[in-house]
């Protein structure tokens, strides 16, 4: 089950899988745990949730930031992210928790377009650390 919760630190509409405990906002980093998370959309369909968290974004972001040159996909925003964290071990615990969060089952192709040229060593450094798990060969999890 997924769900749209709005963070309570900066405001920001974000889709999180309700079968994990907590997950941080990629904007402004806070924790929220699920449970005590206030719900405004629940659904087993992502692309439905997805829909919806894109009108919220457009109705809600500031103006500078609805520009084109900012387009508000959350994995264009985790990529940025993922730019400005120079640990390793922060940047893969990171790309895990939030791939997992955005789009529940990752692949190979997704970490290699968040990190060009990383995502295999990566994906291997995840596993190899126990962080992510592979429920179906190819789809990778945080565990
Ligand atoms: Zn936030």
């Amino acid at each position: 089950m997924f769900a749209i919760v709005f963070c309570p630190g900066c405001g920001h509409a974000r889709l999180i899988d309700l079968n994990n405990d907590g997950s941080r906002c990629p904007r402004c980093g806070r924790m929220t745990e699920h449970r005590k998370a206030k719900v405004h959309l629940r659904s087993d369909d992502q692309n439905e949730l997805r829909a919806a968290l894109w009108s919220f974004h457009e109705k809600y972001l500031p103006e500078e930031e609805t520009a084109p040159e900012k387009p508000c996909d959350p994995l264009f925003r985790l990529r940025e992210e993922l730019e400005s964290i120079k640990d390793h071990e922060t940047k893969m615990l990171y790309a895990a928790e939030e791939l997992s969060s955005i789009k529940g089952n990752f692949t190979l192709e997704d970490l290699e377009e968040l990190l060009p040229g990383e995502g295999a060593a990566i994906l291997r450094d995840m596993v190899e650390a126990g962080i992510v798990f592979e429920p179906r060969p190819g789809l990778y999890h945080r565990v």
